[in-house]
């Protein structure tokens, strides 16, 4: 039987890598926004929680793939909506993680990392916890078929440290790794992170999908 083919729907770089890596034991035929021509639609994240935004983005991408497939095959699509919650910001950046600065583009992480830091300045180390969550919504035109999320707690530090990953993982400490995300490898980032945890749990229900 023909395997179900499978779209990436994020243009961003960081979470694209790692979503590739981590969905290459999926059964399905996985392609990424590159195999668009046109690319990804945009779309505007209005919603409230990472669910709304993951939703609005999957049945997007899905629908927009499928009525562009030349094969009339039903394309499903994958997105990913994460992003950091910070306690005592009282979960800010949160939905608001990619756009907390305001500065789009190249400079948009660095940005981000500087204005988390503005807002914990003078904030001690014990009540700078915070946590990575991720929420991933499988869609076909239509219809969300599946969303799972997963999650990952951490401190704030008071500087970046690291060159690895990409947002705020340079400023994200994980106490049992004794490392920032960014000190961490590609592959010990993918073991313990938010966006795994979903990963695996969406691989789980997959399977029954599938069946
Ligand atoms: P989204 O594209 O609206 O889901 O925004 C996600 C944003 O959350 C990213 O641009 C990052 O700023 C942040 N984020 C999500 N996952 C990670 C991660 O694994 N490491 C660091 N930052 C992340």
């Amino acid at each position: 039987m023909k395997k179900q083919s499978l779209l990436l729907a994020s243009g961003n770089p960081g979470k694209l890598t790692e979503l590739r890596a981590l969905s290459a034991d999926l059964p399905l035929v996985v392609t990424g926004p590159e195999s668009l021509q046109e690319g990804l639609p945009e779309v505007d994240e209005t919603g409230t929680t990472f669910l709304e935004n993951a939703t609005l983005k999957a049945l997007s991408a899905a629908e927009t793939a499928t009525k562009k497939c030349k094969d009339n095959e039903v394309i499903w699509a994958l997105a990913d909506d994460s992003g950091l919650m910070v306690d005592y910001l009282n979960g800010a950046p949160g939905v608001h993680s990619a756009r907390f600065s305001g500065i789009s583009g190249e400079k948009r992480d660095a940005a981000n990392n500087e204005m988390l830091l503005e807002k914990l300045k003078g904030v001690p180390p014990e009540k700078r916890m915070a946590s990575f969550w991720c929420v991933l919504a499988l869609a076909k035109p239509g219809e969300i078929l599946l969303a799972v999320e997963g999650s990952v707690e951490g401190w704030i530090l008071d500087r970046p440290r690291g060159e690895s990953g990409f947002g705020y993982d340079p400023l994200f400490y994980h106490e049992p790794s004794d490392r920032t995300f960014a000190e961490l490898s590609a592959k010990e980032k993918a073991a313990i992170s938010h966006r795994s945890r979903a990963m695996t749990r969406l691989q789980a229900a997959l399977e029954s999908i599938l069946a």
